[in-house]
Parts: structure tokens; sequence; C-alpha cells
């Protein structure tokens, strides 16, 4: 745990090294303050303000004799007045402490978030398609927050707690050592020890306990997600009670594993107050045995108490420390999970405008389950080359087109673009040459106008409204209230399927990148809006390097070319008539449409 709590400390804590050590300083003042005020003040100043001039002198006279050159009014105040000092400087430590505390963790939170939100941008897509999205969305602000509010307080108790405890220990061996003592000492150390045992215990249960909890809130947040984004399924397939009776269970799991949770982390209070009792009542049977005055009895008390108390606090924060210890892990693996897909060191300049030459040179893909879907693949794509891809469902047709913008990476051979193998180039670089128009236009919340530049940032309203008229955006602009500044919900809400497959086309049309892959483009449409938005992928496609993953035959008609996929493998490469002739799996498909 030590190692995982350093290395979040030296990502996140050392960054603000300046407000960390001020929160440590005002925690250890009002730790002193706490530990060592209180028992000293009952020692040495009381004794004071009740000395009457008869009897022995109060310790404190005898330690500092300059004291009693003061007026005794002047002496009274003074005594009586260090009280109020020493909590006003306790009470505002404690205030500066518990501000900076909190400053400190907001600031750790934002980066945390941060630097979750920007891995995750960057580790392969691979990884994410392997996890429930709603699990990563509890990763990047649940167990962030978990985390920050743990580590905050925690880092805080966990320095703030041992001084305490030093400072009220050390009080208390003084004291009972000044009265001789010793044996005392020893056996209430027996207690001490016995107090650390219960924190140590329960400490593994609450880190596992956590982990669970963490995990069952990562799964209660996937099935919302997902619920919410398939209402028309659930509501066509009547699917409202399945989905209701399938929260609710994962909702009681969760339920349990908080409960198990709070029953390890409260079960130290308890335990820690008996002992503290039981030490507190060992040490007034033994004093009255030994004849302790009262003062020295509740001086020791006093520094056996905060002892006792800061353990029992410390011991608290230690709980948390292992709670958190739940998020980490699953903060960790998102933090280092080592990035497959790197860019290299050393990447080869492309030029700002490829001319997309595309060849893959004996291309074996498989993804991370380990099944191969693609098979020995060896093409060459000449540039300006509009090529259809077709074949049966699950032949790699899509898997093949993905391979281009390195939304993976080859499991053997290569794919080079204008002669580049593409892992030598940043990622970045290569995507900047590529436009991609799938199945469904993902539109992102914000203006018509700003998805069609999200395709290229610098566009100028010139470009964006050309860009609108290539795609005959326009035709559908007099019906928004706004036009082009009309704002879209989220995934394009307001618009028909056609409406956003337009956008999405509009976006690649401004963002005039070389290589083009139409994937499914019009396969959500029906024929009518197919037929429609056909015109504007054709001059789309002209003069770039096209893939089209082609659903209907009748997307392909200026297709220069068409590779057939059969179980991973190129069954035919050629043009339709060429094809319709020689490949029988290719003329099956076609007959079997019947469209054209
Ligand atoms: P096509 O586009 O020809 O319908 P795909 O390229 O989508 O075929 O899929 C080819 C095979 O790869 C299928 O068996 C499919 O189940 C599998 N596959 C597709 N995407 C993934 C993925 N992200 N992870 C694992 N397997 C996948």
């Amino acid at each position: 745990m030590l190692k995982r709590v350093f290395f979040f400390a030296q990502h996140f804590l050392l960054p603000h090294l300046k407000w960390l050590i001020a929160t440590l300083i005002t925690g250890f003042i009002a730790s002193a303050a706490s530990g060592m005020g209180v028992p000293l003040l009952v020692k040495f100043v009381f004794p004071v303000v009740f000395f009457h001039g008869v009897g022995e002198e109060p310790e404190l006279l005898q330690m500092v004799p300059s004291l009693k050159e003061l007026e005794p009014g002047t002496l009274l105040l003074l005594a009586c007045a260090s009280m109020p000092i020493i909590f006003a400087i306790r009470g505002f430590a404690m205030w500066a402490n518990s501000v900076l505390v909190n400053y400190l963790g907001i600031r750790i939170l934002t980066r945390l978030r941060m630097q979750m939100f920007s891995r995750v941008q960057a580790l392969p897509m691979a990884f994410i398609e392997g996890r429930q999205k709603g699990d990563i969305i509890s990763r990047i602000l649940a167990d962030t927050t978990n985390v920050q509010s743990i580590l905050t307080h925690v880092a805080n108790d966990l320095v703030k707690q041992p001084v305490t405890c030093i400072c009220a220990l050390s009080a208390f061996i003084w004291l009972l050592v000044d009265s001789g003592q010793g044996l005392l000492f020893f056996i209430n150390m027996i207690f001490v020890a016995l107090a650390a045992w219960p924190i140590i215990v329960f400490g593994k249960r609450i880190s596992n306990k956590a982990r669970r909890a963490q995990e069952g809130l990562g799964e209660l947040n996937s099935i919302v997600q997902q619920n919410l984004e398939t209402q028309r399924e659930v509501r066509a397939y009547a699917m409202e009670e399945r989905q209701i009776a399938d929260f609710d269970s994962s909702s009681h799991k969760l339920c349990r594993n908080l409960l198990k949770l709070v029953k390890y982390q409260r079960a130290l209070i308890p335990v820690m107050e008996v002992v503290t009792a039981v030490a507190l009542t060992f040490l007034l049977v033994r004093g009255r045995m030994c004849g302790m005055t009262l003062t020295d009895f509740v001086a020791v008390a006093a520094a056996l108490f905060f002892t006792f108390d800061s353990m029992k606090r410390a011991g608290t924060a230690f709980n948390h420390l292992n709670q958190a210890q739940g998020s980490l892990v699953r903060l960790e693996e998102i933090l280092v999970e080592p990035d497959t897909m790197p860019d290299p060191e050393k990447p080869t300049a492309l030029p700002q405008r490829v001319r997309g030459d595309i060849t893959f040179d004996n291309v074996s893909f498989a993804y991370e389950n380990g099944k191969t879907v693609l098979r020995d693949i060896n093409v060459h794509i000449p540039a300006g080359q509009i090529v259809g891809l077709v074949g049966p469902s699950g032949a790699g047709k899509t898997t093949f087109a993905c391979l281009i913008p390195r939304f993976y990476d080859v499991t053997q051979g290569s794919i080079s673009v204008d002669g580049v193998d593409i892992r030598r180039v940043l990622k970045h670089d290569l995507r900047e040459q590529l436009s991609l128009v799938g199945q469904q236009a993902l539109l992102f919340s914000g203006s018509i106008r700003e998805n069609i530049a999200l395709g290229r940032p610098d566009a100028t309203d010139e470009d964006v409204q050309r860009a609108a008229d290539s795609a005959a955006v326009s035709t559908f602009l007099e019906s928004q209230p706004q036009g082009m500044d009309t704002v879209l919900g989220q995934g394009g809400t307001g618009l028909s399927g056609g409406q956003r497959q337009r956008v999405a086309i509009a976006r690649a049309f401004v963002k005039d990148a070389p290589i083009l892959i139409l994937d499914e483009a019009t396969a959500s449409l029906d024929a009518e809006s197919e037929r429609e938005i056909q015109q504007e992928l054709d001059a789309l496609a002209q003069g770039r390097t096209t893939l089209i993953v082609a659903h209907r035959f009748s997307t392909l008609r200026n297709a220069h070319r068409i590779l057939v996929f059969e179980a991973g493998r190129i069954v035919g490469d050629g043009s339709h008539e060429e094809l319709y002739a020689s490949c029988p799996l290719y003329k099956e498909l076609y007959d079997r449409q019947g469209i054209n």
C-alpha cells in the first residue's frame, strides 16, 4: 500500500509542495497545542493559579524564579491568560489547517481528474472497448473524489495525529518519570500496543470492502448509462421491469458492501474507547496506591487521554487510507496502464498533405480477445482510388478500414501511407490526413456550425458555409430555429438521421483530408435519404483515396475497384464486371440484393 500511496503523493501532492508544507506546519502547531499544551498547562500553570502562598511552591516558580518577582496579580493574570492563549493558537492553527487541507484537496482533485481524462484519450481503443463505459466514468468522477477527500484529510491526520501522539506520549513519559512512576509507564505502554492492534486488523478488511464498493458503484453507473443510451430499445422491447430488476440487484449488492465497510470502519472507535477507559482506570487505581496528587494525576491522565485519542484518530485516518486504497487501485489501472500503441520516439514527419497511397503488406490482425480477424492481407491502393469493401457481415471490412487511422495496431505485417509505415509517424499527424464518416453520425452538443467546424478548428465561416452547401446541409437549415447556430442536443438530437449524416459529411468536407473512410455511411438511412445523400458522398470522394465499407451495392457505383472479404481474407479484387464474372461470392452477394 505504501508504494501506491507514495506514487500518488509524488504525482499529486508534490506539485503543491508549498501548500502541503503550510498545511503540515499549521497541523503541527494545532497538534502540539493539544498534545503537549493541555497536560503541561494542568501540570505547571494551574498550580500557580491555586497557590495561596502556603505549602510547597509550584514547580513552575521553582523552575523560572524570575516569575516570583512579578506582582502576584500580574502573575495570576498571566497564568489565567495562558489557557485562552493556547486555545486561541490551537483554534487558529486548526482553522488555517482545515482551509488549507480543503484548498489542497480541490487542487488535487482537479489535477487527478484531468490526468485521468487525458489518459483515457491517450489509451488504445482496445482498452476502452474492453471496459464498461459507466465504470470508466465512475473511475474518473467517483474514485477521484473518493481519493481526494481521503488523501487530503488523511494526509493531514496521518501527520497531525502521530505528532499529537508523540507530543502527548512525551509529556506522559516526562510526567511519570518526573514523579518516579517508571513501572506505570511500562504497563501503560502495553495498553498503547493493544490499542494499535485493531487498527491493523480492521485496515486490511476495509481495503477489500472499499474496493468492492467502488466496483459496485462502477457497475451501477454502467447500468444507468446503458439504460439511458438505449431508451428506445428498452421501451420498444418492454424491458423496463428487467432493467429495474438489474439495477435493484446491483444496488443491493453495493448496499451490502457499503454496510460491511461501515461496520469495520466504525468498529475501531468503541474498541479504542474501551482500551482508553481501562488504561485510565488502571492509572487511577495505581496512582491512588502510589500516593499521586490530584494535580499530577490530572496532568498524566490528560497526556494519556491525548495519546489514545490521537491514536484513535490516526487509526481512523489509516482506515480511510485503506478505503482510499480501493479507489487508488482502480485509478492506477488507468493511470499506469501501459500504452500499447505509443507514438514513436523519433517520428517521421508526413508532408502537410499526403497523396493518399496506401499499402497493406502481409497484414494479419487479431483483437485483444485473440481471434484473428484479418489474415495475410496484401493490397496496394493508389492515391485517389475509390475502393469498395464488400463481403458478409463479420468478414473484417470495418476492421480493415480501422487499421488505417491506427485505431488498432496490426499483429503482423505493416501498413504504409505514401510509403511510410504508419507506426513511424505520430498518430495525430496520421489522423490529420483522414476523414471518417460512420454509420451513425455522432454529433456533439453545440451548434450545427461548431459541429461542422470540428473537422478543422481554424475553418472560417465561409469554409463552413461552403462545406454545408456541398453536403446539402443548407437544404434543411431553414427549418432550424437559428439556422447554422441552432444548438443540438448531445448525439445530435433535434435532427433526423439523414440530416445528422449530412452534418457529418459537411465536417469531412471542411476537413478536406486526402484519405476518406465511409463506413456504411448510409446503412441506417431509408432508401430515399440514401439516394439523396449518395450525391454528396460521391462529391466528397472525388479526388481522395476513398474506402467505402458497403452495405448496399448501390453505394459503390463510382468505385474504381472492389475488394471482396470473406472470413478475414480478400477473396476478390477488381472492377464490378471482373468480379461478377470471376468471384462466386461477389456474384452471390450482388444477386442476392438484386437491386441494381
Ligand atoms: P464487417 O465490417 O465485415 O462486418 P468487422 O470488421 O466489424 O466485420 O468484424 C470482424 C470480426 O471482428 C467479427 O467477428 C467481429 O465480431 C470482430 N470484432 C469487431 N470489432 C471488435 C472489437 N472491437 N473487439 C473484438 N472483436 C471485434
